[in-house]
């Protein structure tokens, strides 16, 4: 169902409260990366020039002591916002009360207001209360009562539910003020149902990473919808293992082996596994190691998978219409075993006709390395959020705006 977003709304000289997602790494008071506020900017930008009064909520970082609080404030945020935006941006260094409320009354049409981390509302006077993180009913509608429209931009969030997502949405309902999705919510929403409900067929996915179990539910909503399923990384040899093909000392999580059984029995042939690997002596990059078909012996433990595994990906995907790629093929971070991670990368920058999407940070992380990351249609910006859409699940931050 088409969700209501910023361009459906009336914004001028009307204060609008937006949650964007703002968790950037930051130390020191140093910004690392600052993807996520340029991410972000799309839609401040839209309410501003559209002469919207920009009420932002983020959280960062997780609290659970007054301590915490010291190195978790968004007021470098603030700074690097303005700089982005190349104008004034009022940082107030609290959560609730006059000062946020004077503020708010201050601000003029087209100017931008940043509050201070959400996640300040779990702990008051010393005590985890989780007001933000627990949903706290009275906070929503504390926050939802300083505006007048609200707008999720967060993806990243909207498999949380918590007072700044889902809280404020439910109290802007009741008293009849309209919760949109930002562009960055629509962009997401788009691309993944897509993919999800309506793919342009072929629809491939590659699955990899660590652990069957955290992909169990993608894997069984997709064996419905995907014409192949890739599979990858760590979770391939616990599939190994319930073909009855030997993994030596690679990783294997016993105790879903039958759960992988089961899954090859559902897929058939649609699920597509590595047939040659490389394997190594030991966890390490200088560790001795070779590339073997099939069975992998003990004392050998399988970090990537091999060259005709590479090829054969390719030839299932070379004619795909949809892709949608979430978790790395071996292990990424060491340098001997990043090929496969990055061969996948590189292909599906390659491919012109079709729809290519990326999510979790270690893909995403390949195919900016390789630089292929804008010949992509689409990289998820929410690794648990998009992993939770692939399930088919209801997201509660997306549930929680308005349908058109
Ligand atoms: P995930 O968080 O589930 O996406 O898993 C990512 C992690 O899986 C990365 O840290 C990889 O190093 C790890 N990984 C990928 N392939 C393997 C493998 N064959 N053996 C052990 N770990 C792996």
């Amino acid at each position: 169902m088409a969700k209501l977003t910023v361009s459906d709304l009336d914004l001028e000289g009307k204060k609008v409260l937006m949650r964007v997602d703002f968790n950037v790494p930051i130390k020191d008071g140093v910004i690392g990366d600052d993807n996520r506020i340029q991410a972000a900017l799309p839609t401040i930008k839209f309410v501003l020039d559209h002469k919207g009064k920009a009420i932002l909520f983020s959280h960062l970082g997780r609290i659970k002591k007054e301590e915490d609080k010291k190195g978790l404030s968004l007021r470098p945020v603030a700074e690097r916002l303005s700089n982005l935006l190349n104008k004034p941006v009022t940082f107030v260094p609290v959560t609730e009360g006059q000062q946020l409320e004077d503020a708010i009354n201050k601000l003029t049409d087209g100017s931008v207001l940043l509050v201070e981390n959400t996640r300040y509302e779990d702990v008051v006077n010393g005590e985890y209360v989780k007001r933000e993180s627990g949903n706290d009913p009275k906070l929503g509608e504390y926050w939802a009562s300083l505006g007048d429209e609200y707008i999720n931009d967060a993806f990243g969030t909207a498999h949380r539910q918590h007072a700044s997502n889902v809280g404020i949405a439910e109290a802007m309902h009741k008293s009849g003020k309209p919760v949109a999705a930002g562009f960055l919510m629509e962009k997401e929403i788009q691309f993944l149902g897509e993919a999800v409900n309506n793919p342009q067929r072929p629809f491939v996915a590659i699955l990899g990473g660590a652990k069957v179990s955290d992909k169990i539910g993608v894997i069984d909503n997709l064996l419905s919808k995907a014409d192949k399923i890739i599979i990858g990384g760590g979770m391939t040899y616990t599939f190994y293992a319930a073909k009855g093909i030997k993994v030596g000392d690679s990783l294997v999580e016993k105790d879903k082996i039958d759960v992988a059984k089961s899954i090859l029995e559902k897929g058939g042939n649609k699920i597509v596994l590595p047939s040659d690997n490389v394997v190594a002596k030991s966890f390490n990059n200088d560790a001795e190691h070779k590339v073997v078909e099939g069975d992998i012996d003990d004392g050998w433990m399988a970090l990537d998978i091999g060259p005709k595994s590479i090829d054969e990906f390719e030839k299932v995907l070379k004619d795909a219409k949809t892709v949608v790629w979430n978790g790395p093929m071996g292990v990424f971070e060491m340098s001997n075993f990043a090929q496969g991670t990055l061969k996948v990368g590189e292909f599906l920058g390659s491919l012109t006709d079709a729809t290519t999407i990326v999510g979790g940070g270690d893909s995403t992380a390949a195919v900016k390395q390789l630089g292929v990351a804008d010949k992509l249609t689409h990289i998820s910006t929410g690794g648990g959020a998009s992993l939770q859409y692939l399930e088919g699940k209801t997201l509660p931050g997306i549930a929680a705006i308005d349908n058109k």
